[in-house]
């Protein structure tokens, strides 16, 4: 891959790249001063393919699944290719599929990826702009792997969703395995009884509730189960549904969202107990599970759990008057400490919000963070992560994979679709019903719809 090296620009009016790839080639390169978290970052995605493992980047320690989808080797046309001709074979395919395709980009996307989407958005912004397409053969998504798998659920049944790079998959919703969660399931039973019969006031002892970064199993699991699906946007909205309903909530897999939202609502920490699947009882004894009100799932995610409240005390101290934002999958502490917090949707609007020039430190992935950045010149916009380390499963996605799934379209060949069984995917469905009932989705296009 040939990449031209840029130096970031970040003061105020100044048009910084909004590629972090760029910057990371140029710190390995030694042309810029700064940090990576791993130099293999400035590596092709398709020299990690052939091994087990997320890669490079901010879950490059979490242990993957043994039976995480791997990609097959892409082919050396696609290897070779430069920025500026993958680029152009993108444009070509697309205008030759027309409406045929819809190309959705995650937030955290890279951004020689995200110029080629049709809508820019979170995952269930995403998933819904693929809903108002039905028209389109194919949906392709630069995301990860649960996402294709809800934008499958909500898609009609001959539209094809595609992954480019079917090791683009999570690390932490690969936290939550269905396995892990059905003997979880049994040990609760076994402390609080039968799970399936209210007791006299009508509440079940348990209400599953799975963050939207979960594999579909999960999601059908908690439609079995009388539960329902959250985003970060809507987890308050969400667990007040499932406290009328139930005497606590299992919420899996972030315990960071979990933790934060319920504390937001007054509940007491000490009525969180983390389940850790190797442990009986998850670590807790039957007691505290009784006195429970929310049943934390030990995951998190390896991107916002590098954030903390030393890097927020260095904001303030270097830019007095910084205004901090946070995602709620961080950990408690640094949550506490920032000016605020919510999902990327809500960082979003903040920064478009904004009237008058701000500094702003930023605790999400620095995709996003430099995106914005590089869209909003009159602020200062940083990650607080001095440290560049992107989500290493988005990251797999690159322009080389979307070319080679847009061609074989173009071709007649359908490659990398993810498709939901249909016993999983009918009570995930009742599950993301439930959350729709809860709560109104947003319009279909609510991400940002590109210009191009
Ligand atoms: S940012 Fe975290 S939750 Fe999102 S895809 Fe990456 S690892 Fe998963």
């Amino acid at each position: 891959m040939t990449t031209t090296p840029l130096t970031l620009d970040r003061r105020p009016g100044s048009a910084p790249d909004p590629s972090v790839d760029h910057e990371i080639q140029a710190i390995v390169a030694g042309s810029t001063l700064g940090a990576t978290c791993n130099t293999d970052l400035a590596a092709a995605p398709w020299t990690f393919d052939a091994r087990p493992g997320y890669g490079p980047g901010s879950s490059m320690g979490d242990v993957i699944p043994t039976g995480a989808p791997r990609q097959g080797e892409l082919p050396a046309a696609y290897r070779e290719a430069s920025e500026p001709e993958l680029a152009e074979r993108i444009r070509a395919a697309k205008a030759l599929l027309g409406n045929r395709v819809v190309v959705l980009g995650h937030f955290y996307q890279r951004e020689e990826v995200i110029v080629h989407a049709d809508y820019v958005g979170d995952s269930f912004q995403l998933a819904n702009a693929a809903k108002a397409h039905p028209e389109a053969e194919a949906i392709v998504f630069c995301g990860v792997h649960f996402m294709a798998e809800t934008a499958d659920l909500l898609s009609g049944a001959e539209q094809a969703v595609i992954l480019p790079n079917l090791a683009a998959g999570c690390s932490m919703a690969d936290m939550a395995d269905i396995d892990q969660v059905e003997e979880c399931w049994e040990q609760l039973a076994d402390a609080l009884g039968d799970l399936d019969t209210p007791d006299a006031e009508g509440l079940l002892p348990v209400i599953p509730v799975t963050y939207m970064n979960s594999s579909a199993a999960i999601k059908g699991f908690v439609g079995r189960h009388g539960g329902i699906v959250c985003t970060s946007s809507n987890a308050r909205t969400v667990l007040e549904w499932a406290f009328a309903r139930g005497r606590r909530v299992l919420f899996f897999p972030d315990q960071h969202l979990g933790r934060n939202s319920a504390k937001a609502m007054g509940v007491p920490l000490e009525q969180m107990p983390m389940w850790n699947p190797r442990k009986p009882f998850g670590g807790s004894t039957p007691e505290e599970l009784a006195d429970s009100r929310v049943i934390l799932w030990h995951g998190f995610c390896s991107v916002h759990r590098r954030f903390t409240v030393d890097q927020i005390d260095q904001a303030r101290a270097e830019h007095p008057g910084v205004r901090v934002i946070v995602h709620p999958e961080c950990p408690m502490a640094v949550v506490d400490a920032a000016d605020e917090s919510g999902s990327t949707d809500y960082i979003r609007k903040a920064i478009e919000a904004a009237t008058e020039p701000t500094t702003f430190a930023i605790g999400t992935e620095v995709n996003l963070v430099q995106r914005l950045a590089a869209a909003h010149p009159q602020h200062t916009i940083f990650c607080l992560d001095p440290v560049v380390c992107p989500c290493s499963t988005m990251y797999r996605i690159h322009p080389g994979y979307l070319a080679w799934v847009l061609e074989g379209l173009v071709a007649g060949e359908v490659r990398n679709r993810i498709t939901v069984p249909a016993d999983v995917a009918e009570p995930a469905r009742v599950a993301l019903e439930r959350m729709l009932a809860a709560k109104p989705p947003a319009a279909p296009a609510a991400g940002w719809e590109n210009a191009s």
